[in-house]
């Protein structure tokens, strides 16, 4: 049984996926608490389907793709199946994640085919006063190519920690592609994008499209 906060279309707002027509399959709960957290309102409530249920609902959208993040989607062992099931059914699979401890599920086991899009925790999270004693570091080498790896930014010292991270490359799979993303109202993607150039660092930027679209709401984006 899966517990799920919401199931809807969207277009898909943020990964190399960006912009395309999509299910979102939210799944309820998330033991972090980031300071910026735009789907609190997913920690706690949520139905309880069974998997067939939720896989079903996803399939009728029609949807070519699936987005499945939470909360924290890898909190729950039988996301494993759902994922399963909706790439067998020839959906393209997009699984958003902390990619911290303390997850039922390894990045390990998420079935082949699911691009797993991993949020790095910067320090600007608040998670922990080092976040790099929250990130799941084995974890994380899991991931290859097709995989991506993002960076939400909430102001220079959150980008000088990733771009270090990403430089001195010893703690960070090599295969995933580095997406660095504004804390939305919190940073300029102008600001981001003039650091990024002045680097010349091997990463893209990403705006967040649904924020975007739809600044006044607060779900269904
Ligand atoms: S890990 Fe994601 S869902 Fe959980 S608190 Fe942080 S931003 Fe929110």
């Amino acid at each position: 049984v899966l517990t799920v906060t919401e199931i809807y279309r969207a277009i898909l707002g943020e990964s190399l996926d960006a912009g395309r027509v999509c299910v979102i399959v939210r799944l309820t709960g998330c033991h972090r608490r980031c300071v910026y957290c735009d789907s609190a309102f997913a920690f706690q409530g949520g139905r309880r389907l069974s998997v067939d249920e939720a896989c079903a609902a996803a399939l009728a959208d029609g949807s070519g793709t699936v987005l499945v993040t939470g909360g924290e989607p890898l909190l729950q062992r039988e996301v494993v199946p759902l994922l399963a099931r909706l790439v067998a059914a020839g959906r393209r699979v997009v699984l958003e994640t902390s990619g911290t401890r303390g997850a039922a599920v390894a990045l390990a086991e998420v079935p082949a085919g699911v691009r797993r899009v991993v949020d790095v925790k910067t320090p600007g999270s608040g998670l922990a006063a080092d976040p790099a004693d929250v990130i799941d570091w084995e974890g994380l080498q899991a991931l290859g190519p097709g995989d991506e790896l993002k960076f939400v930014c909430v102001d220079r010292a959150d980008y000088v920690w990733a771009r270090d991270l990403i430089r001195e490359g010893r703690r960070l799979p090599a295969g995933p592609c580095r997406t660095f993303s504004p804390g939305h109202g919190l940073l300029p993607a102008r600001e981001l994008a003039a650091w990024l150039l002045a680097d010349g660092l091997e990463a893209r930027l990403q705006v967040q499209l649904h924020k975007l679209l739809w600044p006044d709401r607060e779900r269904g984006t």
